[in-house]
């Protein structure tokens, strides 16, 4: 019998389910992936890797925004994994690991996707990605011939070697996720922690894979980064600690903006599941090209502890002194993508809009309607122009404001499209420093992203007027 802590806390499931066979279509979209890319590009949030060499296929750089608001995502990843819970500690492993790791998981024999080859331009495609016409037929995107080589299992894991000798002695594999090092540190973590079951341990970092194919910008590149946790619990309450799971994690992407008619759960069929999986939920988002996973929530079992003992002759089981009890835990596997959940947010929060001109007309605003946490730049400071009179208070106010919140100095160009450009970038407030300021009353003006109405703040309360709006920034 399960005890009253093996089980997880009450909730409020508020998220939609939908059928393994679900349509994939977006349908009609506020935003395409080209203007989200444009944008991107033009601000210097994301860019092409390499681009003065002609980039590279399936990389991407992330300049001073785009690294900006990547950290954010982990931060508000970690904050809600980690700091808001006593179950969960960390972990950073190395990304390099020792073969027999990926041996053991599956990978060296399993972590392959269907390759086939044109027959006339000789491009590679993964079978399985390339879509069928009304008819069932299947042209190359490439030249437009519908003869393909027989598919071939084609292994994703980038493999290096350690050392100065190129042999398979020396070979390893850049991790291709990084659930495994949890499982191959379990016992070492859950002792010096001194965690009980249930318990996670959660890990963010790069992971690498040779896609066949990387398309739709950053949501699928070799390179790219993961949030992942891995659960362990008693065998018995692994279903309801994995239905709680994935009440969590829908929870953490609607409170950090998206949309919930953008977001949807999708159970894999039965099929459909990895070698490894009881059960498997995508949590999925409504990208402008189709519905696609976001992260995957799985009943892991206790297929990795198992095959980590057997291939390492470790015992990996646990035992339970509440239950008096010796198990080898179940584990339940909440893996998100960083890259992809930067995407999602993006796209979620791109609006356009009308704002007034100084003229008195109106004109179209984009705007990032980025959740404050996730915002690269918190606060923007603007002189209303340049003038020798405005500067030091503004300076005065941008120092004030640094050890509380990011934020971004700006006094090139027109007040409008400093406004313009602020608002393109996601920043939730404006404060501008006017003559009315310096001459008369020291008082700012702030201006908010979203409505665009403005308050008049005194100098001296303006850390705690912001504070109040920008929690946790
Ligand atoms: P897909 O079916 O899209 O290839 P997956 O099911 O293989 O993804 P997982 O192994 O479950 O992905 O990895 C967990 C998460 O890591 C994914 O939900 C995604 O957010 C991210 N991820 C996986 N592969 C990539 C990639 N090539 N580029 C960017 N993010 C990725």
């Amino acid at each position: 019998m399960a005890t009253p802590t093996d089980l997880p806390p009450e909730f409020t499931q508020t998220h939609t389910v939908v059928d393994a066979e679900a349509d994939t279509t977006a349908g009609p979209h506020d935003v395409t992936m080209e203007t989200i890319v444009e944008l991107c590009k033009r601000r210097g949030i994301i860019f092409q890797s390499s681009e003065i060499y002609g980039g590279l296929r399936g990389a991407w750089d992330f300049g001073p925004l785009g690294a900006a608001l990547k950290d954010n995502v982990k931060v508000a990843w970690k904050r809600s994994m980690l700091q808001l819970r006593d179950d969960v500690v960390q972990l950073d492993a190395s990304i390099l690991m020792h073969p027999r790791v990926w041996e053991a998981s599956g990978h060296v024999e399993g972590f392959t996707d269907p390759l086939v080859e044109c027959t006339n331009c000789n491009q590679r495609w993964r079978a399985d990605h390339l879509e069928p016409n009304k008819a069932g037929e299947i042209f190359c995107p490439n030249c437009g011939n519908k003869e393909f080589t027989d598919p071939k299992a084609f292994n994703l894991m980038f493999k290096t070697f350690v050392g100065p000798t190129e042999d398979t002695s020396a070979q390893v594999w850049m991790r291709p996720e990084t659930a495994q090092a949890m499982f191959v540190d379990f016992a070492h973590v859950q002792l010096t922690s001194r965690q009980k079951i249930p318990f996670g341990i959660a890990q963010v970092g790069k992971s690498f894979r040779n896609e066949i194919t990387p398309r739709n910008f950053i949501f699928r590149v070799r390179e790219f980064e993961q949030m992942e946790m891995e659960f362990f619990v008693r065998p018995g309450t692994d279903e309801r600690w994995h239905d709680y799971w994935i009440s969590q994690r829908w929870d953490w992407y609607v409170e950090h903006g998206l949309r919930p008619e953008n977001l949807r759960i999708r159970p894999h069929a039965t099929d459909e599941l990895s070698h490894y999986a009881k059960a498997t939920v995508d949590v999925e988002y409504r990208f402008p090209f189709a519905w696609s996973e976001l992260e995957g929530i799985a009943n892991r079992t206790d297929f990795d502890l198992r095959r980590h003992s057997e291939f390492s002759g470790r015992d990996l089981s646990y035992f339970d002194q509440a239950n008096d009890e010796r198990y080898v835990p179940y584990v339940i596997e909440p893996a998100a993508g960083v890259d992809r959940s930067a995407l999602a947010f993006l796209v979620d929060a791109y609006r356009e809009d009308e704002a007034p001109t100084a003229g008195g007309k109106v004109e179209r605003r984009t705007l990032l309607k980025l959740h404050p946490s996730l915002a690269p730049i918190k606060v923007a400071v603007l002189p209303l122009s340049r003038n020798d009179k405005l500067v030091p208070t503004a300076r005065e106010v941008n120092d004030l404001l640094k050890p509380n919140v990011v934020t971004q100095y700006d006094d090139a160009g027109a007040i409008g499209r400093r406004y313009r450009r602020q608002d393109e970038i996601g920043t939730p407030y404006c404060v501008t420093v006017d003559f009315e300021t310096v001459e008369e009353d020291r008082k700012v003006t702030v201006r908010d992203r979203d409505s665009m109405g403005q308050d008049r703040v005194a100098i001296d309360q303006l850390v705690g007027y912001l504070a109040e709006r920008l929690p946790r920034c």
